[in-house]
């Protein structure tokens, strides 16, 4: 038997196989081609048709910028010498740049080298050769790269729609399995089937590494920065147990550790079958305060075990997970059914949809984020959004559209200064005027804004001025007030969220909301610290918001406490 320790993402135990996770290998492994010969034919006759499109969005572009001008732009590999160029006109250009690389361009050799090389699906080929060449691409700071990367993105979204995408689910097999990884990201948790995961162990990541997050909101025990063996062949197989209370790992354990933990694993859903009996219980003190436990969630997948934990509406949609994972950006109709049904779903209970939190590691090939230094203090959050004024007037317009259909709030992430907000309200003011113009309807929303960054707290009052309720953000806030990383396993014992500047900072936040009239919702990953319930109770918090499976735990701890006596 070994043992390992790291550090508790989440609780739990799990016991069985150990699956290890890589990258690269596994996706090609699943994207095998049976057949190379059919799959390079697919290709061709996809690019035959994506070639004739350009054609004749060629043509039609031509015919509108110059009367006598008819190019030919053949569907064989040479067809370019043949194509007269219209001086300069970005369109028919543009065009001629996609059809250079389809026609007989490095585009075109990647693929099909890999289809023969690596013996994977065209579809594949293209997803993979695209996301290759942006990530290149996308270091260089230089216009005409930036129109590449724009090419390469179009005749690849025209093929897929041709191809068909790969169906990116991992596959995990056919039993439950604990899965080792280097490191996880967010959207390669989400490509994997909840119902095969018992655990999760990674090298790299912490408790507040958006991976972990997910992990918490799937009720599965992981722990992070284990000391996983560089030959991991070793693990491969082998029998586990994951102590997701105290961050420990036993690889092959002996008889009487296994048999020790098979009895803790059946105590410990004992206590949360036990625990059930609160479901129905209201969020209240001892002494008959009311604080909200509300629920944090990802996807509609949550809203289940939100309603099944007796949440009391939810605190906190990360609505940047349905960026994730996917080819392109989820169109308005996409958002708006999905805000929609959560509000249905929820009824009059309140959702706060927090506002695309995109950038750092929440990252899609198609948002082209520009490589950065330091993307934790990079263009993320609202910033990107202000930045991208399309993508964040789209979200708030199916925001708004959902708003009829139940009792939403809309909040904004990683808000530094007041200037951000002129913006935010005049954009929303802008949406809403669009909407009343169209005939659409919508409910007037509460709006809040996450308290994650230093600068906020310090001009607490003023934003909360602006808006109705206030969201503590403490995983950012942690990370931003103490200077490290949430990430960084090797910060863990360091990464102190129970810090005294931490705590005085949530004091300062509550009495900034509350001399504004507004509510503070507790919302980062400390709300569901039981050691501190009490506490946030103290401080006048108003309502906690945690993921499904910590609301009976946090629910108990609140009931149990007496603010009076404190
Ligand atoms: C936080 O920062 O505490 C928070 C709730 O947002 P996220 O974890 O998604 O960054
Ligand atoms: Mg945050």
């Amino acid at each position: 038997m070994e043992i390992y320790k790291g550090a508790s993402a989440f609780a739990g135990i799990a016991i069985g196989k150990i699956r290890f996770y890589r990258k690269g290998e596994y996706q090609i492994r699943q994207h095998q081609a049976d057949d190379v010969k059919k799959e390079l034919k697919n290709f061709d006759v996809a690019r035959r048709h994506v070639m004739q499109t350009l054609k004749e969005e060629y043509d039609r572009m031509s015919e509108k910028q110059m009367d006598t001008a008819d190019p030919e732009l053949d569907m064989e590999p040479q067809p370019l010498d043949r194509i007269v160029k219209v001086n300069g006109e970005n369109g028919t250009n543009q065009i001629l740049e996609q059809a250079e690389l389809l026609g007989s361009g490095s585009f075109l050799r990647a693929v099909q080298s890999m289809i023969t090389g690596e013996k994977v699906t065209a579809a594949y080929a293209v997803q993979t050769t695209r996301d290759e060449m942006q990530s290149t691409f996308s270091r260089l700071n230089d216009p005409t790269i930036k129109e590449r990367i724009h090419n390469v993105s179009r005749i690849s979204s025209l093929l897929l729609e041709i191809l068909g995408e790969d169906e990116n689910k991992i596959d995990l097999g056919e039993e439950p399995v604990i899965l080792a990884a280097d490191a996880l990201s967010l959207a390669e948790l989400m490509e994997m089937d909840k119902e095969k995961l018992l655990g999760i162990v990674t090298r790299k990541g912490s408790a507040t590494s958006h991976a972990a997050i997910l992990a918490k909101n799937m009720d599965i025990p992981c722990v992070t920065g284990i000391g996983i063996p560089q030959s991991e062949e070793e693990w491969e197989d082998s029998i586990a147990i994951i102590d997701g209370y105290t961050g420990t790992i036993y690889l092959e354990p002996d008889n009487e550790v296994r048999k020790e933990y098979e009895i803790r694993r059946k105590a410990d859903l004992v206590e949360r079958e036990s625990l059930l009996k609160l479901k129905d219980k209201g969020d209240i003190t001892k002494d008959g305060r009311e604080v909200g436990i509300y629920a944090n969630i990802g996807s509609l997948d949550d809203l289940n075990s939100a309603l099944y934990y007796g949440a009391k509406g939810i605190g906190l949609l990360r609505s940047e997970f349905q960026y994730l994972g996917r080819e392109n950006y989820p169109g308005e109709e996409e958002l708006f059914q999905a805000y929609k049904k959560t509000a249905e779903t929820m009824g009059d209970r309140l959702v706060v949809i927090r506002t695309a939190d995109l950038g750092a590691d929440k990252q899609a090939s198609y948002l082209e984020i520009p490589v950065e230094t330091n993307p934790l203090m990079g263009n993320r959050g609202i910033r990107l959004s202000l930045d991208r004024k399309n993508l964040f007037k789209t979200q708030i317009r199916a925001i708004y559209r959902a708003s009829w259909y139940g009792n939403l709030g809309m909040m904004y992430p990683m808000i530094c200064s007041e200037e951000e907000m002129d913006e935010v309200e005049a954009l929303v003011m802008e949406v809403k005027e669009e909407l009343k113009a169209a005939g659409v309807p919508f409910k007037e929303i509460r709006t809040g804004i996450m308290m994650e960054t230093p600068a906020a707290v310090m001009i607490g009052e003023e934003l909360a001025k602006r808006v109705d309720f206030l969201g503590i953000g403490t995983n950012d806030l942690t990370q931003y007030t103490l200077a490290m990383d949430r990430q960084n396993p090797l910060l863990q014992k360091k990464y102190d969220d129970h810090h005294p500047a931490i705590l005085k900072m949530i004091k300062m936040i509550v009495d900034a909301g509350h001399a504004q009239n507004c509510k503070v919702c507790l919302c980062g990953e400390l709300a569901a610290d039981t050691r501190l319930t009490e506490t946030f109770l103290q401080m006048g918090v108003d309502a906690l918001s945690v993921v499904p499976a910590c609301i009976l735990p946090v629910r108990k701890a609140l009931r149990a406490v007496c603010i009076a006596e404190m």
